[in-house]
């Protein structure tokens, strides 16, 4: 059962660490068809609660996840995500923002959410006109 719960939790960092923008859940069943579905969403939140991964809720309420690259104990991201919408990929950007909170306000999280045109998608459009 242990041996087992590793392997499906292996198969899942190594799915997230193969791309470079977030994933859906369903990105995920299907990929890994073998391991079920329960199975799957029970790994991502252990993930979340470790700090290995984050997710952002898109405007329209799917949820993405992707890998931490600079939390430790606690998730800590002031960056935004970027929805491209013409290949639909969404990505961190990984440049801190600055928040200016009233005295005595802690900041937790931010989720910041931008669509627009993505690098690849901008360069494939401005070659073809
Ligand atoms: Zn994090
Ligand atoms: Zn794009
Ligand atoms: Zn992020």
């Amino acid at each position: 059962m242990i041996k087992r719960n590793t392997k499906s939790k292996q198969a899942v960092i190594d799915f997230l660490k193969k791309h470079d923008y977030g994933l859906k859940p369903d990105d995920l069943i299907k990929e890994l068809a073998h391991f079920d579905k329960v199975t799957i969403y029970r790994i991502l939140q252990s993930f979340l609660n470790d700090g290995i991964i984050h997710k952002a809720i898109s405007d329209d309420g799917i949820s993405y996840y992707f890998i931490c690259k600079t939390c430790k104990e606690v998730h800590f991201h002031n960056h935004y995500h970027f929805k491209c919408s013409v290949c639909e990929k969404v990505e961190c950007i990984n440049d801190e923002i600055e928040i200016k909170l009233p005295k005595n306000y802690k900041l937790e999280n931010i989720n910041f959410w931008i669509t627009g045109i993505c690098n690849n998608c901008n360069k494939l459009k401005s070659s073809s006109s």
